[in-house]
């Protein structure tokens, strides 16, 4: 869909976020051809550039980081020349009055803050006090929204005090992973999936979100968040809400985000021996441990969570929901298990073996959605039953031959600028799933609970397997 010519305003537009994410994802959206000729695009930081540095700057990061875009030339000579940039300070005066100069009257303007969210605060006055907080702006803020629901209250108070809500764009990048909007065309566009949606034939769900990596440079941040909050209280909440929500009467931002806070209010609290928590250790010499990596001995954070929830409602009581995330797992893999009772009586006897259909819905690597399906064992050995694949990999099914499907980022952006807030979280939503999280991290406090070390490279603490193990259930394996 096309959009009129916008002004984004990139503040953090020399960091890392901006450098990986941001302008390699305006530069796809420029080579799909939807970003008009007159669109701005203004890179906003506290280091002096002249704008020819900042094109270099980002003419190096779409190189890097435009991942399958093939890389034309001409292409890129025409992104940047729309590409500004104003230095400027966050919490000073330097560069407003130049930066109020430079975007457009009668736009839409979009100010993506790309910057630490003790700076949100500063950036947003400064918006408002140099008149660029028209009815046409809308801000983009950045994980982490908080670190509690005190913090994320302040925070939302903060922003309102010169946006509306319905310029606050919360972003949370799982949202625009092409899966999970698939996930609601599946549910809410087929006849066949919705009517066992429940408790009735569902018997649990398992989300999983796994990375290889550590805590690398970011260790200073991520020992005063841990897994929790780094990932449970924002992506795994967000895909439990749309893999539990009642259908919403529209599309719309709203009707969609009231179901999701219904899902999150509806969440019971965790019980204490419904968590398991686990740090890693050290790798054969090959990685640091992560109380190394962290320059921590004593560090009690989690760099592994896995946990068992309800939701106490209609349609899923009875039926839980594990959650799993950590660092320094066996592989890469975010993955959610919408695991199906088994056939209530089987004609085929003991011997065929019994089996329950899965619908695995898978975000990252190979972003694509499989249903497990119980046919015959081919061949002439009798009545035996096994599971095969429906399968569904976008990036052969619906992509175009070669083309990576868009980046979370790209899309994102683009919903942005067109007003769309649907994919993004809303103040109430955040401050909730905060009042889910908070008491579960008070408990391990005044518990002085000490996550289990687990290997680097495996599936976890051993203790997570117990988890399921108790409930007579296991974990798909991470891959
Ligand atoms: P970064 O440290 O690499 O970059 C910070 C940017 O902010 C730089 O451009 C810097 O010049 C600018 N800045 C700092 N202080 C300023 C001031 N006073 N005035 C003006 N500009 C100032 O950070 P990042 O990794 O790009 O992260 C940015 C935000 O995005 C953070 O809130 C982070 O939590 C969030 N985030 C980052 C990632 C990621 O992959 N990097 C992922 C998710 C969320």
């Amino acid at each position: 869909i096309p959009v009129d010519p916008f002004d984004l305003v990139i503040f953090g537009g020399t960091g890392d976020l901006a450098r990986r994410k941001i302008l390699p994802g305006l530069f796809r959206r420029h080579c799909a051809g939807q970003i008009p000729d007159e669109a701005a695009i203004i890179g906003a930081a506290r280091t002096q550039h002249s704008r020819s540095e900042y094109r270099s700057f980002a003419a190096e990061a779409i190189r890097e980081f435009a991942n399958g875009q093939p890389c034309d030339e001409g292409a890129l000579a025409a992104f940047l020349d729309r590409l500004q940039y104003v230095a400027i300070d966050a919490r000073g005066t330097q560069g407003w009055a130049e930066l109020a100069g430079q975007v457009h009257p009668d736009r839409v303007r979009a100010f993506y803050f790309s910057v630490g969210p003790a700076l949100f605060g500063d950036l947003a006055e400064r918006i408002h006090l140099h008149g660029m907080a028209t009815d046409d702006a809308r801000i983009v803020v950045e994980k982490p929204f908080g670190h509690d629901l005190a913090s994320a209250r302040a925070l939302n108070a903060t922003l309102a005090a010169h946006f509306q809500e319905g310029q606050i764009y919360r972003i949370d990048h799982y949202l625009g992973k092409e899966t999970v909007q698939n996930l609601m065309a599946i549910r809410f566009g087929n006849m066949l999936f919705e009517p066992l949606w429940n408790s009735q034939y569902v018997d649990h769900i398992q989300i999983t979100v796994a990375e290889t990596v550590g805590v690398g440079g970011r260790g200073e941040y991520y020992d005063k968040a841990g897994a929790m909050r780094d990932m449970v209280q924002n992506h795994l909440m967000q895909l439990l809400c749309l893999i539990a929500m009642e259908p919403p009467a529209k599309f719309d931002p709203d009707a969609v985000r009231d179901e999701k806070l219904k899902v999150i209010r509806a969440l019971d609290p965790v019980e204490p021996h419904h968590i398991v928590r686990g740090q890693y250790e050290a790798q054969d010499g090959a990685h640091p441990s992560y109380r190394d990596a962290v320059g921590d001995p004593r560090s009690s954070t989690e760099s592994y969570i896995a946990l068992k929830t309800h939701v106490s409602n209609w349609r899923w009581a009875g039926t839980p929901i594990y959650l799993r995330t950590g660092k320094r797992l066996v592989a890469r893999s975010s993955v959610i298990n919408v695991m199906f009772k088994d056939a209530p009586h089987s004609i085929f006897g003991q011997e065929a073996g019994r089996h329950a259909n899965v619908l695995s819905i898978r975000l990252q690597p190979n972003e694509g959605i499989t249903l497990l399906v119980t046919i015959k064992e081919p061949g002439p050995g009798g009545m035996r039953l096994v599971d095969v694949p429906l399968d569904m990999t976008f990036a052969k099914a619906l992509g175009p031959e070669g083309e990576d499907p868009p980046d979370a980022y790209e899309r994102l952006i683009m919903d942005v600028i067109r007003g769309n807030q649907t994919l993004f979280m809303r103040g109430d939503e955040v401050e909730a799933a905060w009042a889910w999280t908070d008491p579960i991290i008070a408990g391990w406090k005044s518990r002085g609970e000490v996550p289990k070390p687990y290997e680097s490279g495996s599936n976890g603490p051993g203790d997570a397997d117990l988890l399921m193990q108790r409930d007579r259930r296991a974990w798909r394996g991470i891959k």
